[in-house]
């Protein structure tokens, strides 16, 4: 690999990451292996996989019941991975950070809770047209649940929300805006500042789907000044299985349990439960104890490199990429919106993806084709599935040549 095709921020060895990746190391169907299939699960660094064998070799237990040793350490690694996610955030306590198993259930608890105490019959509940499904379908049972509208803030061609119709949009009987920072199908990075901003001017409250904004960028819940920000462990170097909610202190207070069992109870009598301090009230039955480990250790990998040298690196090879597979013949990017995050979306004129898609995996090329459960998004572009490359902080120019070589590779083929 040439110096030119790797070094493309000073102080960043991109090289030595890379070897924190065991899997990266491989070949597949012979080739080595270039993996761009990260906004739907990133790889995990040796750090990660070390923190859960520790747990399973050394302090395999329960958490928050135990007396004896070994349930004490494991409470205090679970504890101390809250501690990590909320500095990660900037969240104002651990007890406004909530274990949940990803982004998908971060957001069915907001939905289920909060949603189904707020949002009454005639309510409106505000989406964006580039949500993926797991931002769209609890809004919409709730809604149906409770004879309340689903509306959706429209976007243009290039993948942007047109913001300009969040004056009509927002009324005094929006109760939830839910948008995602960062779209995984497109990788537009919304305005969520001045979206939460809006939404708290008519009374509304703002939940966020950070699952593709916390790999990529710093984030600071405070300062975007949303209420709820919902992240997925196995995007950002972690665990699968594993996630996290950010709630405000204020909103958790008031809001019912989600789930009900073991260990979100203070007491239980036949007659009355007292429920459990934040945030074990929102954390019912035995948690994915080693998935939280392994996110605590991923958050400190992050933090290690730093956020902002992973944000300043990968806008240098998103650009990269985009101009390589620009200059191949019937390239159509979907999503061209000015401010991108790790994703780069596409069709080549005349390839089903299907066959493009097969065609990479054999030259060791992994990346994803299909609709990206953001149906809404390919209807809006006519278009039945895409092509998606996604990139992460281990991924180098040289990926993306050996990208376009291996498309015009199966363009030959397919011709
Ligand atoms: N939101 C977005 C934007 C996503 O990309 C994903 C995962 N593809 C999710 C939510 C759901 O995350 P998970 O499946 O990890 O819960």
């Amino acid at each position: 690999m040439t110096e030119t095709a790797t070094a493309t921020l000073p102080g960043f060895d991109v090289e030595a990451v890379r070897r924190d990746f065991p899997a990266l190391q491989q070949r597949v169907h012979g080739a080595p292996l270039v993996y761009l299939d990260n906004a739907a699960s990133s790889q995990t660094p040796r750090a990660v996989i070390e923190a859960i064998v520790a747990y399973y070799e050394n302090d395999r237990s329960n958490v928050h019941r135990g007396v004896h040793e070994l349930s004490q350490r494991a409470t205090a690694k679970y504890e101390s991975a809250r501690g990590r996610v909320q500095r990660f955030l900037n969240a104002g306590g651990p007890e406004e950070i909530i274990w949940t198993r990803g982004a998908t259930e971060s957001i069915n608890l907001v939905a289920a809770s909060w949603g189904r105490t707020h949002v009454a019959e005639g309510d409106d509940v505000l989406i964006s047209a580039m949500e993926h499904h797991s931002n769209i379908v609890p809004w919409q049972i709730l809604c149906q649940e409770k004879g309340a509208n689903l509306r959706v803030i429209p976007m243009n061609e290039a993948g942007e929300l047109r913001l300009e119709t969040l004056d009509e949009l927002l009324t005094p009987r929006t109760r939830i805006v839910a948008v995602t920072q960062v779209s995984n199908a497109l990788g537009t990075v919304n305005p969520i500042r001045q979206i939460a901003q809006m939404a708290h001017d008519v009374g509304a409250v703002c939940i966020v789907d950070g699952a593709q904004a916390a790999p990529h960028m710093p984030v600071d819940v405070q300062e975007l000044g949303c209420d709820f920000f919902a992240l997925s462990g196995h995007k950002m170097c972690g665990p699968t299985g594993i996630g996290a909610l950010y709630a405000r202190r204020a909103l958790l207070e008031e809001m019912p349990p989600y789930q009900s069992g073991g260990d979100m109870i203070a007491s239980v009598s036949f007659e009355k439960t007292v429920y459990n301090d934040l945030p074990y009230r929102f954390e019912a039955g035995t948690p994915m104890i080693a998935g939280a480990i392994g996110m605590g250790a991923a958050v400190e990998y992050l933090e290690a490199i730093g956020m902002s040298r992973i944000a300043s690196y990968e806008q240098d090879l998103l650009s990269y990429g985009a101009a390589s597979l620009s200059s191949i013949g019937g390239f159509r990017p979907i999503g061209t919106a000015r401010h991108k995050a790790g994703v780069l979306s596409f069709e080549i004129e005349g390839l089903h993806p299907a066959d493009l898609g097969t065609i990479l995996d054999r030259q060791g090329i992994a990346l994803r084709i299909g609709h990206h459960c953001a149906e809404p998004v390919m209807r809006f572009y006519g278009v039945s599935a895409t092509t998606r490359a996604s990139l992460a902080f281990y991924n180098t120019r040289a990926d993306f040549d050996a990208l376009a070589v291996a498309i015009e590779t199966a363009k030959e083929i397919l011709a």
